[in-house]
C-alpha cells in the first residue's frame, strides 16, 4: 500500500520540466533590434545552448542578431551524467539528441553506501553516462553541443554566429564609440599587435568558475556589481579502471556517503575501462582514492590496486559548486548565465538549470530586450524558484554531513533503507535516494520523503513487518 503511493507520489511529484518552465505571456518579439550584436564569453554548455536559442529565436522572427561566442577550451571538468529532465529539455527545447556514439554507460542502479553498509537502489529511467570534453579520443556531451550550436538553422542565420575560440577574454569595458555599449578585449593578437576587440551592443556572461577570481571576472564585478554564488569545493577525476582484478560496476553508479568525513562521493561508471569521481566538499587526495578503493562495499564490485595511480590526466581536478544565488546577475545590456548565476539546483543536475536558464535568457532578449527591467520580468522572475528549494538542500546537505559522523544514524539509515527492498523499487527512503541521482524531485520532496522513512522504521520494526532485504 505504502509502496504504491510513494511509486504514485513519485511520479506525480516528478514533473520535470513542466514544473520549471515557465512561458512568456505575451510572445510579440519587441526585444532586440534587428542589427544588434551580442557577445558571449564562454562557450560551455550555457554559453553553447544561449547562442543556439537566441540565433534559432532570431531566425524564427525574421531578425538578424550578430552573435559572437568567445571561448578558451580549458578542460570543463569531468562529469558528464546527463539526467531525463536534462535530456527532456535539451531535446524539447534546443531540438537536440544525445548521438548514441556519445553513451557510454546508461546507468539503471544507484549502490548507496555510507560507514555502515550499503543499500541498492533501482532507477527506472537510466541516466546517460557520457564524457564532457573530446580529449580523450572520444566524443565529448560539452563539445557537442557546441559543435551543433547551429544545427537545423539556415545558412544565412548561421552565418551571423562567430566562434571565437581559443580565445580568453581579457576584460569588458563601457564603450566610447558612441555606437557600441560594450567593448570586449580578447588575448589573442591581431598583425598588427594590438589586442583583437569585439564592439558589441549586449555582453553575456558564461565563464563558469574557473573564472572566478581572475581579473576579467574580478573586473566586470566591479563595474557592474554583480557578486558571484557561494560555493563550496569539489574535486573530480577520470580512474582508468583497465588494471582491475575484476570489474562487476557494469550499469552501477555510487554514493558513497561520509566514507571520506564530511564528503559526498559519486561514482559514474563510462563503460568498461572508465570510471567517473567526483567529490563534494572537499578537494581529493591521492590517499581519498586508496582509501575509497579499498572500503570493503566498493570491493565487492571492484578490485583496483593502484587506484590513485590510474587516473587518465594524472591529476585530481579541484572544482567548485554553488550552494545559493548570486546578487546583481544582471542590469542594463549584460547578463550572467549558467552556473555564475547560482540559479539551479545546488550539488546536481547542472546542466538541466545550464539549458533552463539559458533559454529564458534569449526569449528575454528576444521577446522584451536587454534592459535590466526587461531582464527582471523575463529571466530573474522565472529563475526565482529555485533559491527556495535550494534551502531545503542545503540544511539538508549539512544535516547529513553532521549525523553521517554519527555510527548509530549511519546504521539506523542502512537498516532503514534495506528494511524497504522486499520490493524492487522499495518505499520513502529508496524514493529519497532515487531522486538525488536522477533529479527528478525538488529537495523539499527528497526532505520530505527520508523525515517520513526514517520515522516509519522503528513502527514498521515493531509490527514485524519488515523483510530482510540487502
Ligand atoms: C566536478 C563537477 C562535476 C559535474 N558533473 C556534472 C554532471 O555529471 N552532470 C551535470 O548535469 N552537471 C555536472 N556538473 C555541473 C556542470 O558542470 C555545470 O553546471 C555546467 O558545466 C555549467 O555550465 P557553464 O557553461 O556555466 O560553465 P562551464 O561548463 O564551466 O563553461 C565555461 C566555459 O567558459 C570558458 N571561459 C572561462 N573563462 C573565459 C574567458 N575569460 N574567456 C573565454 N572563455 C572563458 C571555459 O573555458 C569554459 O569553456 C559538474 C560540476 C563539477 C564542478
Amino acid at each position: 500500500m505504502t509502496k504504491t503511493l510513494v511509486a504514485g507520489l513519485e511520479k506525480y511529484l516528478s514533473k520535470g520540466l513542466a514544473d520549471h518552465y515557465r512561458p512568456l505571456k505575451d510572445t510579440l518579439p519587441n526585444g532586440l533590434k534587428d542589427g544588434s550584436h551580442v557577445t558571449v564569453i564562454g562557450g560551455g554548455i550555457a554559453g553553447s545552448a544561449f547562442a543556439r536559442q537566441l540565433a534559432s529565436l532570431a531566425q524564427e522572427h525574421d531578425k538578424s542578431i550578430k552573435i559572437s561566442m568567445v571561448n578558451s577550451t580549458n578542460c570543463n571538468y569531468c562529469g558528464g551524467l546527463i539526467t531525463n529532465v536534462a535530456l527532456d529539455t535539451l531535446s524539447q527545447m534546443y531540438k537536440l539528441e544525445v548521438p548514441d556514439n556519445l553513451v557510454l554507460k546508461q546507468v539503471d542502479e544507484c549502490i548507496y553506501i555510507n560507514q555502515e553498509g550499503s543499500v541498492t537502489v533501482h532507477l527506472p529511467h537510466p541516466l546517460t553516462a557520457t564524457l564532457r570534453t573530446s580529449r580523450f579520443g572520444l566524443p565529448g556531451f560539452d563539445d557537442s553541443i557546441k559543435e551543433r550550436i547551429t544545427d537545423g538553422l539556415s545558412a544565412e542565420t548561421a552565418a551571423n554566429i562567430e566562434i571565437i575560440e581559443p580565445t580568453l577574454a581579457k576584460k569588458v569595458e563601457k564603450n566610447n564609440d558612441g555606437k557600441h555599449k560594450w567593448r570586449v578585449i580578447l588575448s589573442k593578437r591581431n598583425s598588427d599587435n594590438t589586442n583583437m576587440v569585439i564592439d558589441t551592443d549586449v555582453v553575456v556572461i558564461a565563464c563558469g568558475f574557473r573564472a572566478l577570481k581572475r581579473p576579467m571576472l574580478e573586473n566586470f564585478q566591479h563595474l557592474t556589481g554583480y557578486k558571484p554564488p557561494q560555493t563550496i569545493p569539489a574535486s573530480v577525476t577520470e580512474v582508468d579502471t583497465s588494471g582491475a582484478i575484476y570489474n562487476k560496476i557494469d550499469n552501477r553508479m555510487f554514493i558513497l556517503d561520509g566514507i571520506i568525513k564530511d564528503c559526498v562521493v559519486a561514482f559514474v561508471p563510462k563503460g568498461p575501462k572508465w570510471l567517473t569521481l567526483t567529490v563534494l566538499n572537499r578537494k581529493l587526495e591521492k590517499q581519498d582514492i586508496t582509501e575509497l578503493f579499498q572500503h570493503p562495499e566498493v570491493k565487492k564490485y571492484i578490485d583496483l590496486p593502484d587506484a590513485a595511480n590510474s587516473l587518465r590526466c594524472h591529476t585530481l581536478c579541484s572544482a567548485q559548486v554553488y550552494t545559493g544565488a548570486s546578487v546583481n546577475f544582471y542590469g542594463d545590456d549584460w547578463l550572467i548565465i549558467g552556473d555564475l548565476t547560482g540559479y539551479g539546483r545546488i550539488l546536481k543536475d547542472g546542466y538541466f538549470a545550464a539549458f533552463l536558464g539559458a533559454r529564458l535568457a534569449a526569449e528575454t532578449l528576444i521577446y522584451y530586450g536587454s534592459d535590466k527591467r526587461s531582464l527582471k520580468k523575463g529571466y530573474h522572475k522565472r529563475l526565482k524558484h529555485f533559491p527556495k528549494d535550494n534551502l531545503f538542500g542545503r540544511h539538508l546537505f549539512n544535516i547529513n554531513k553532521r549525523l553521517q559522523n554519527q555510527k548509530w544514524f549511519s546504521r539506523y539509515f542502512i537498516a532503514a533503507a534495506r528494511s524497504e527492498t522486499d520490493t524492487e523499487d522499495g518505499s520513502w527512503v529508496h524514493g529519497a535516494l532515487r531522486a538525488l541521482s536522477t533529479g527528478e524531485l525538488t529537495y523539499r520532496a527528497i526532505a520530505v520523503f527520508f523525515t517520513l522513512g526514517l520515522i516509519r522504521y522503528p513502527f514498521r520494526l515493531l509490527a514485524g513487518k519488515i523483510g530482510r532485504g540487502k
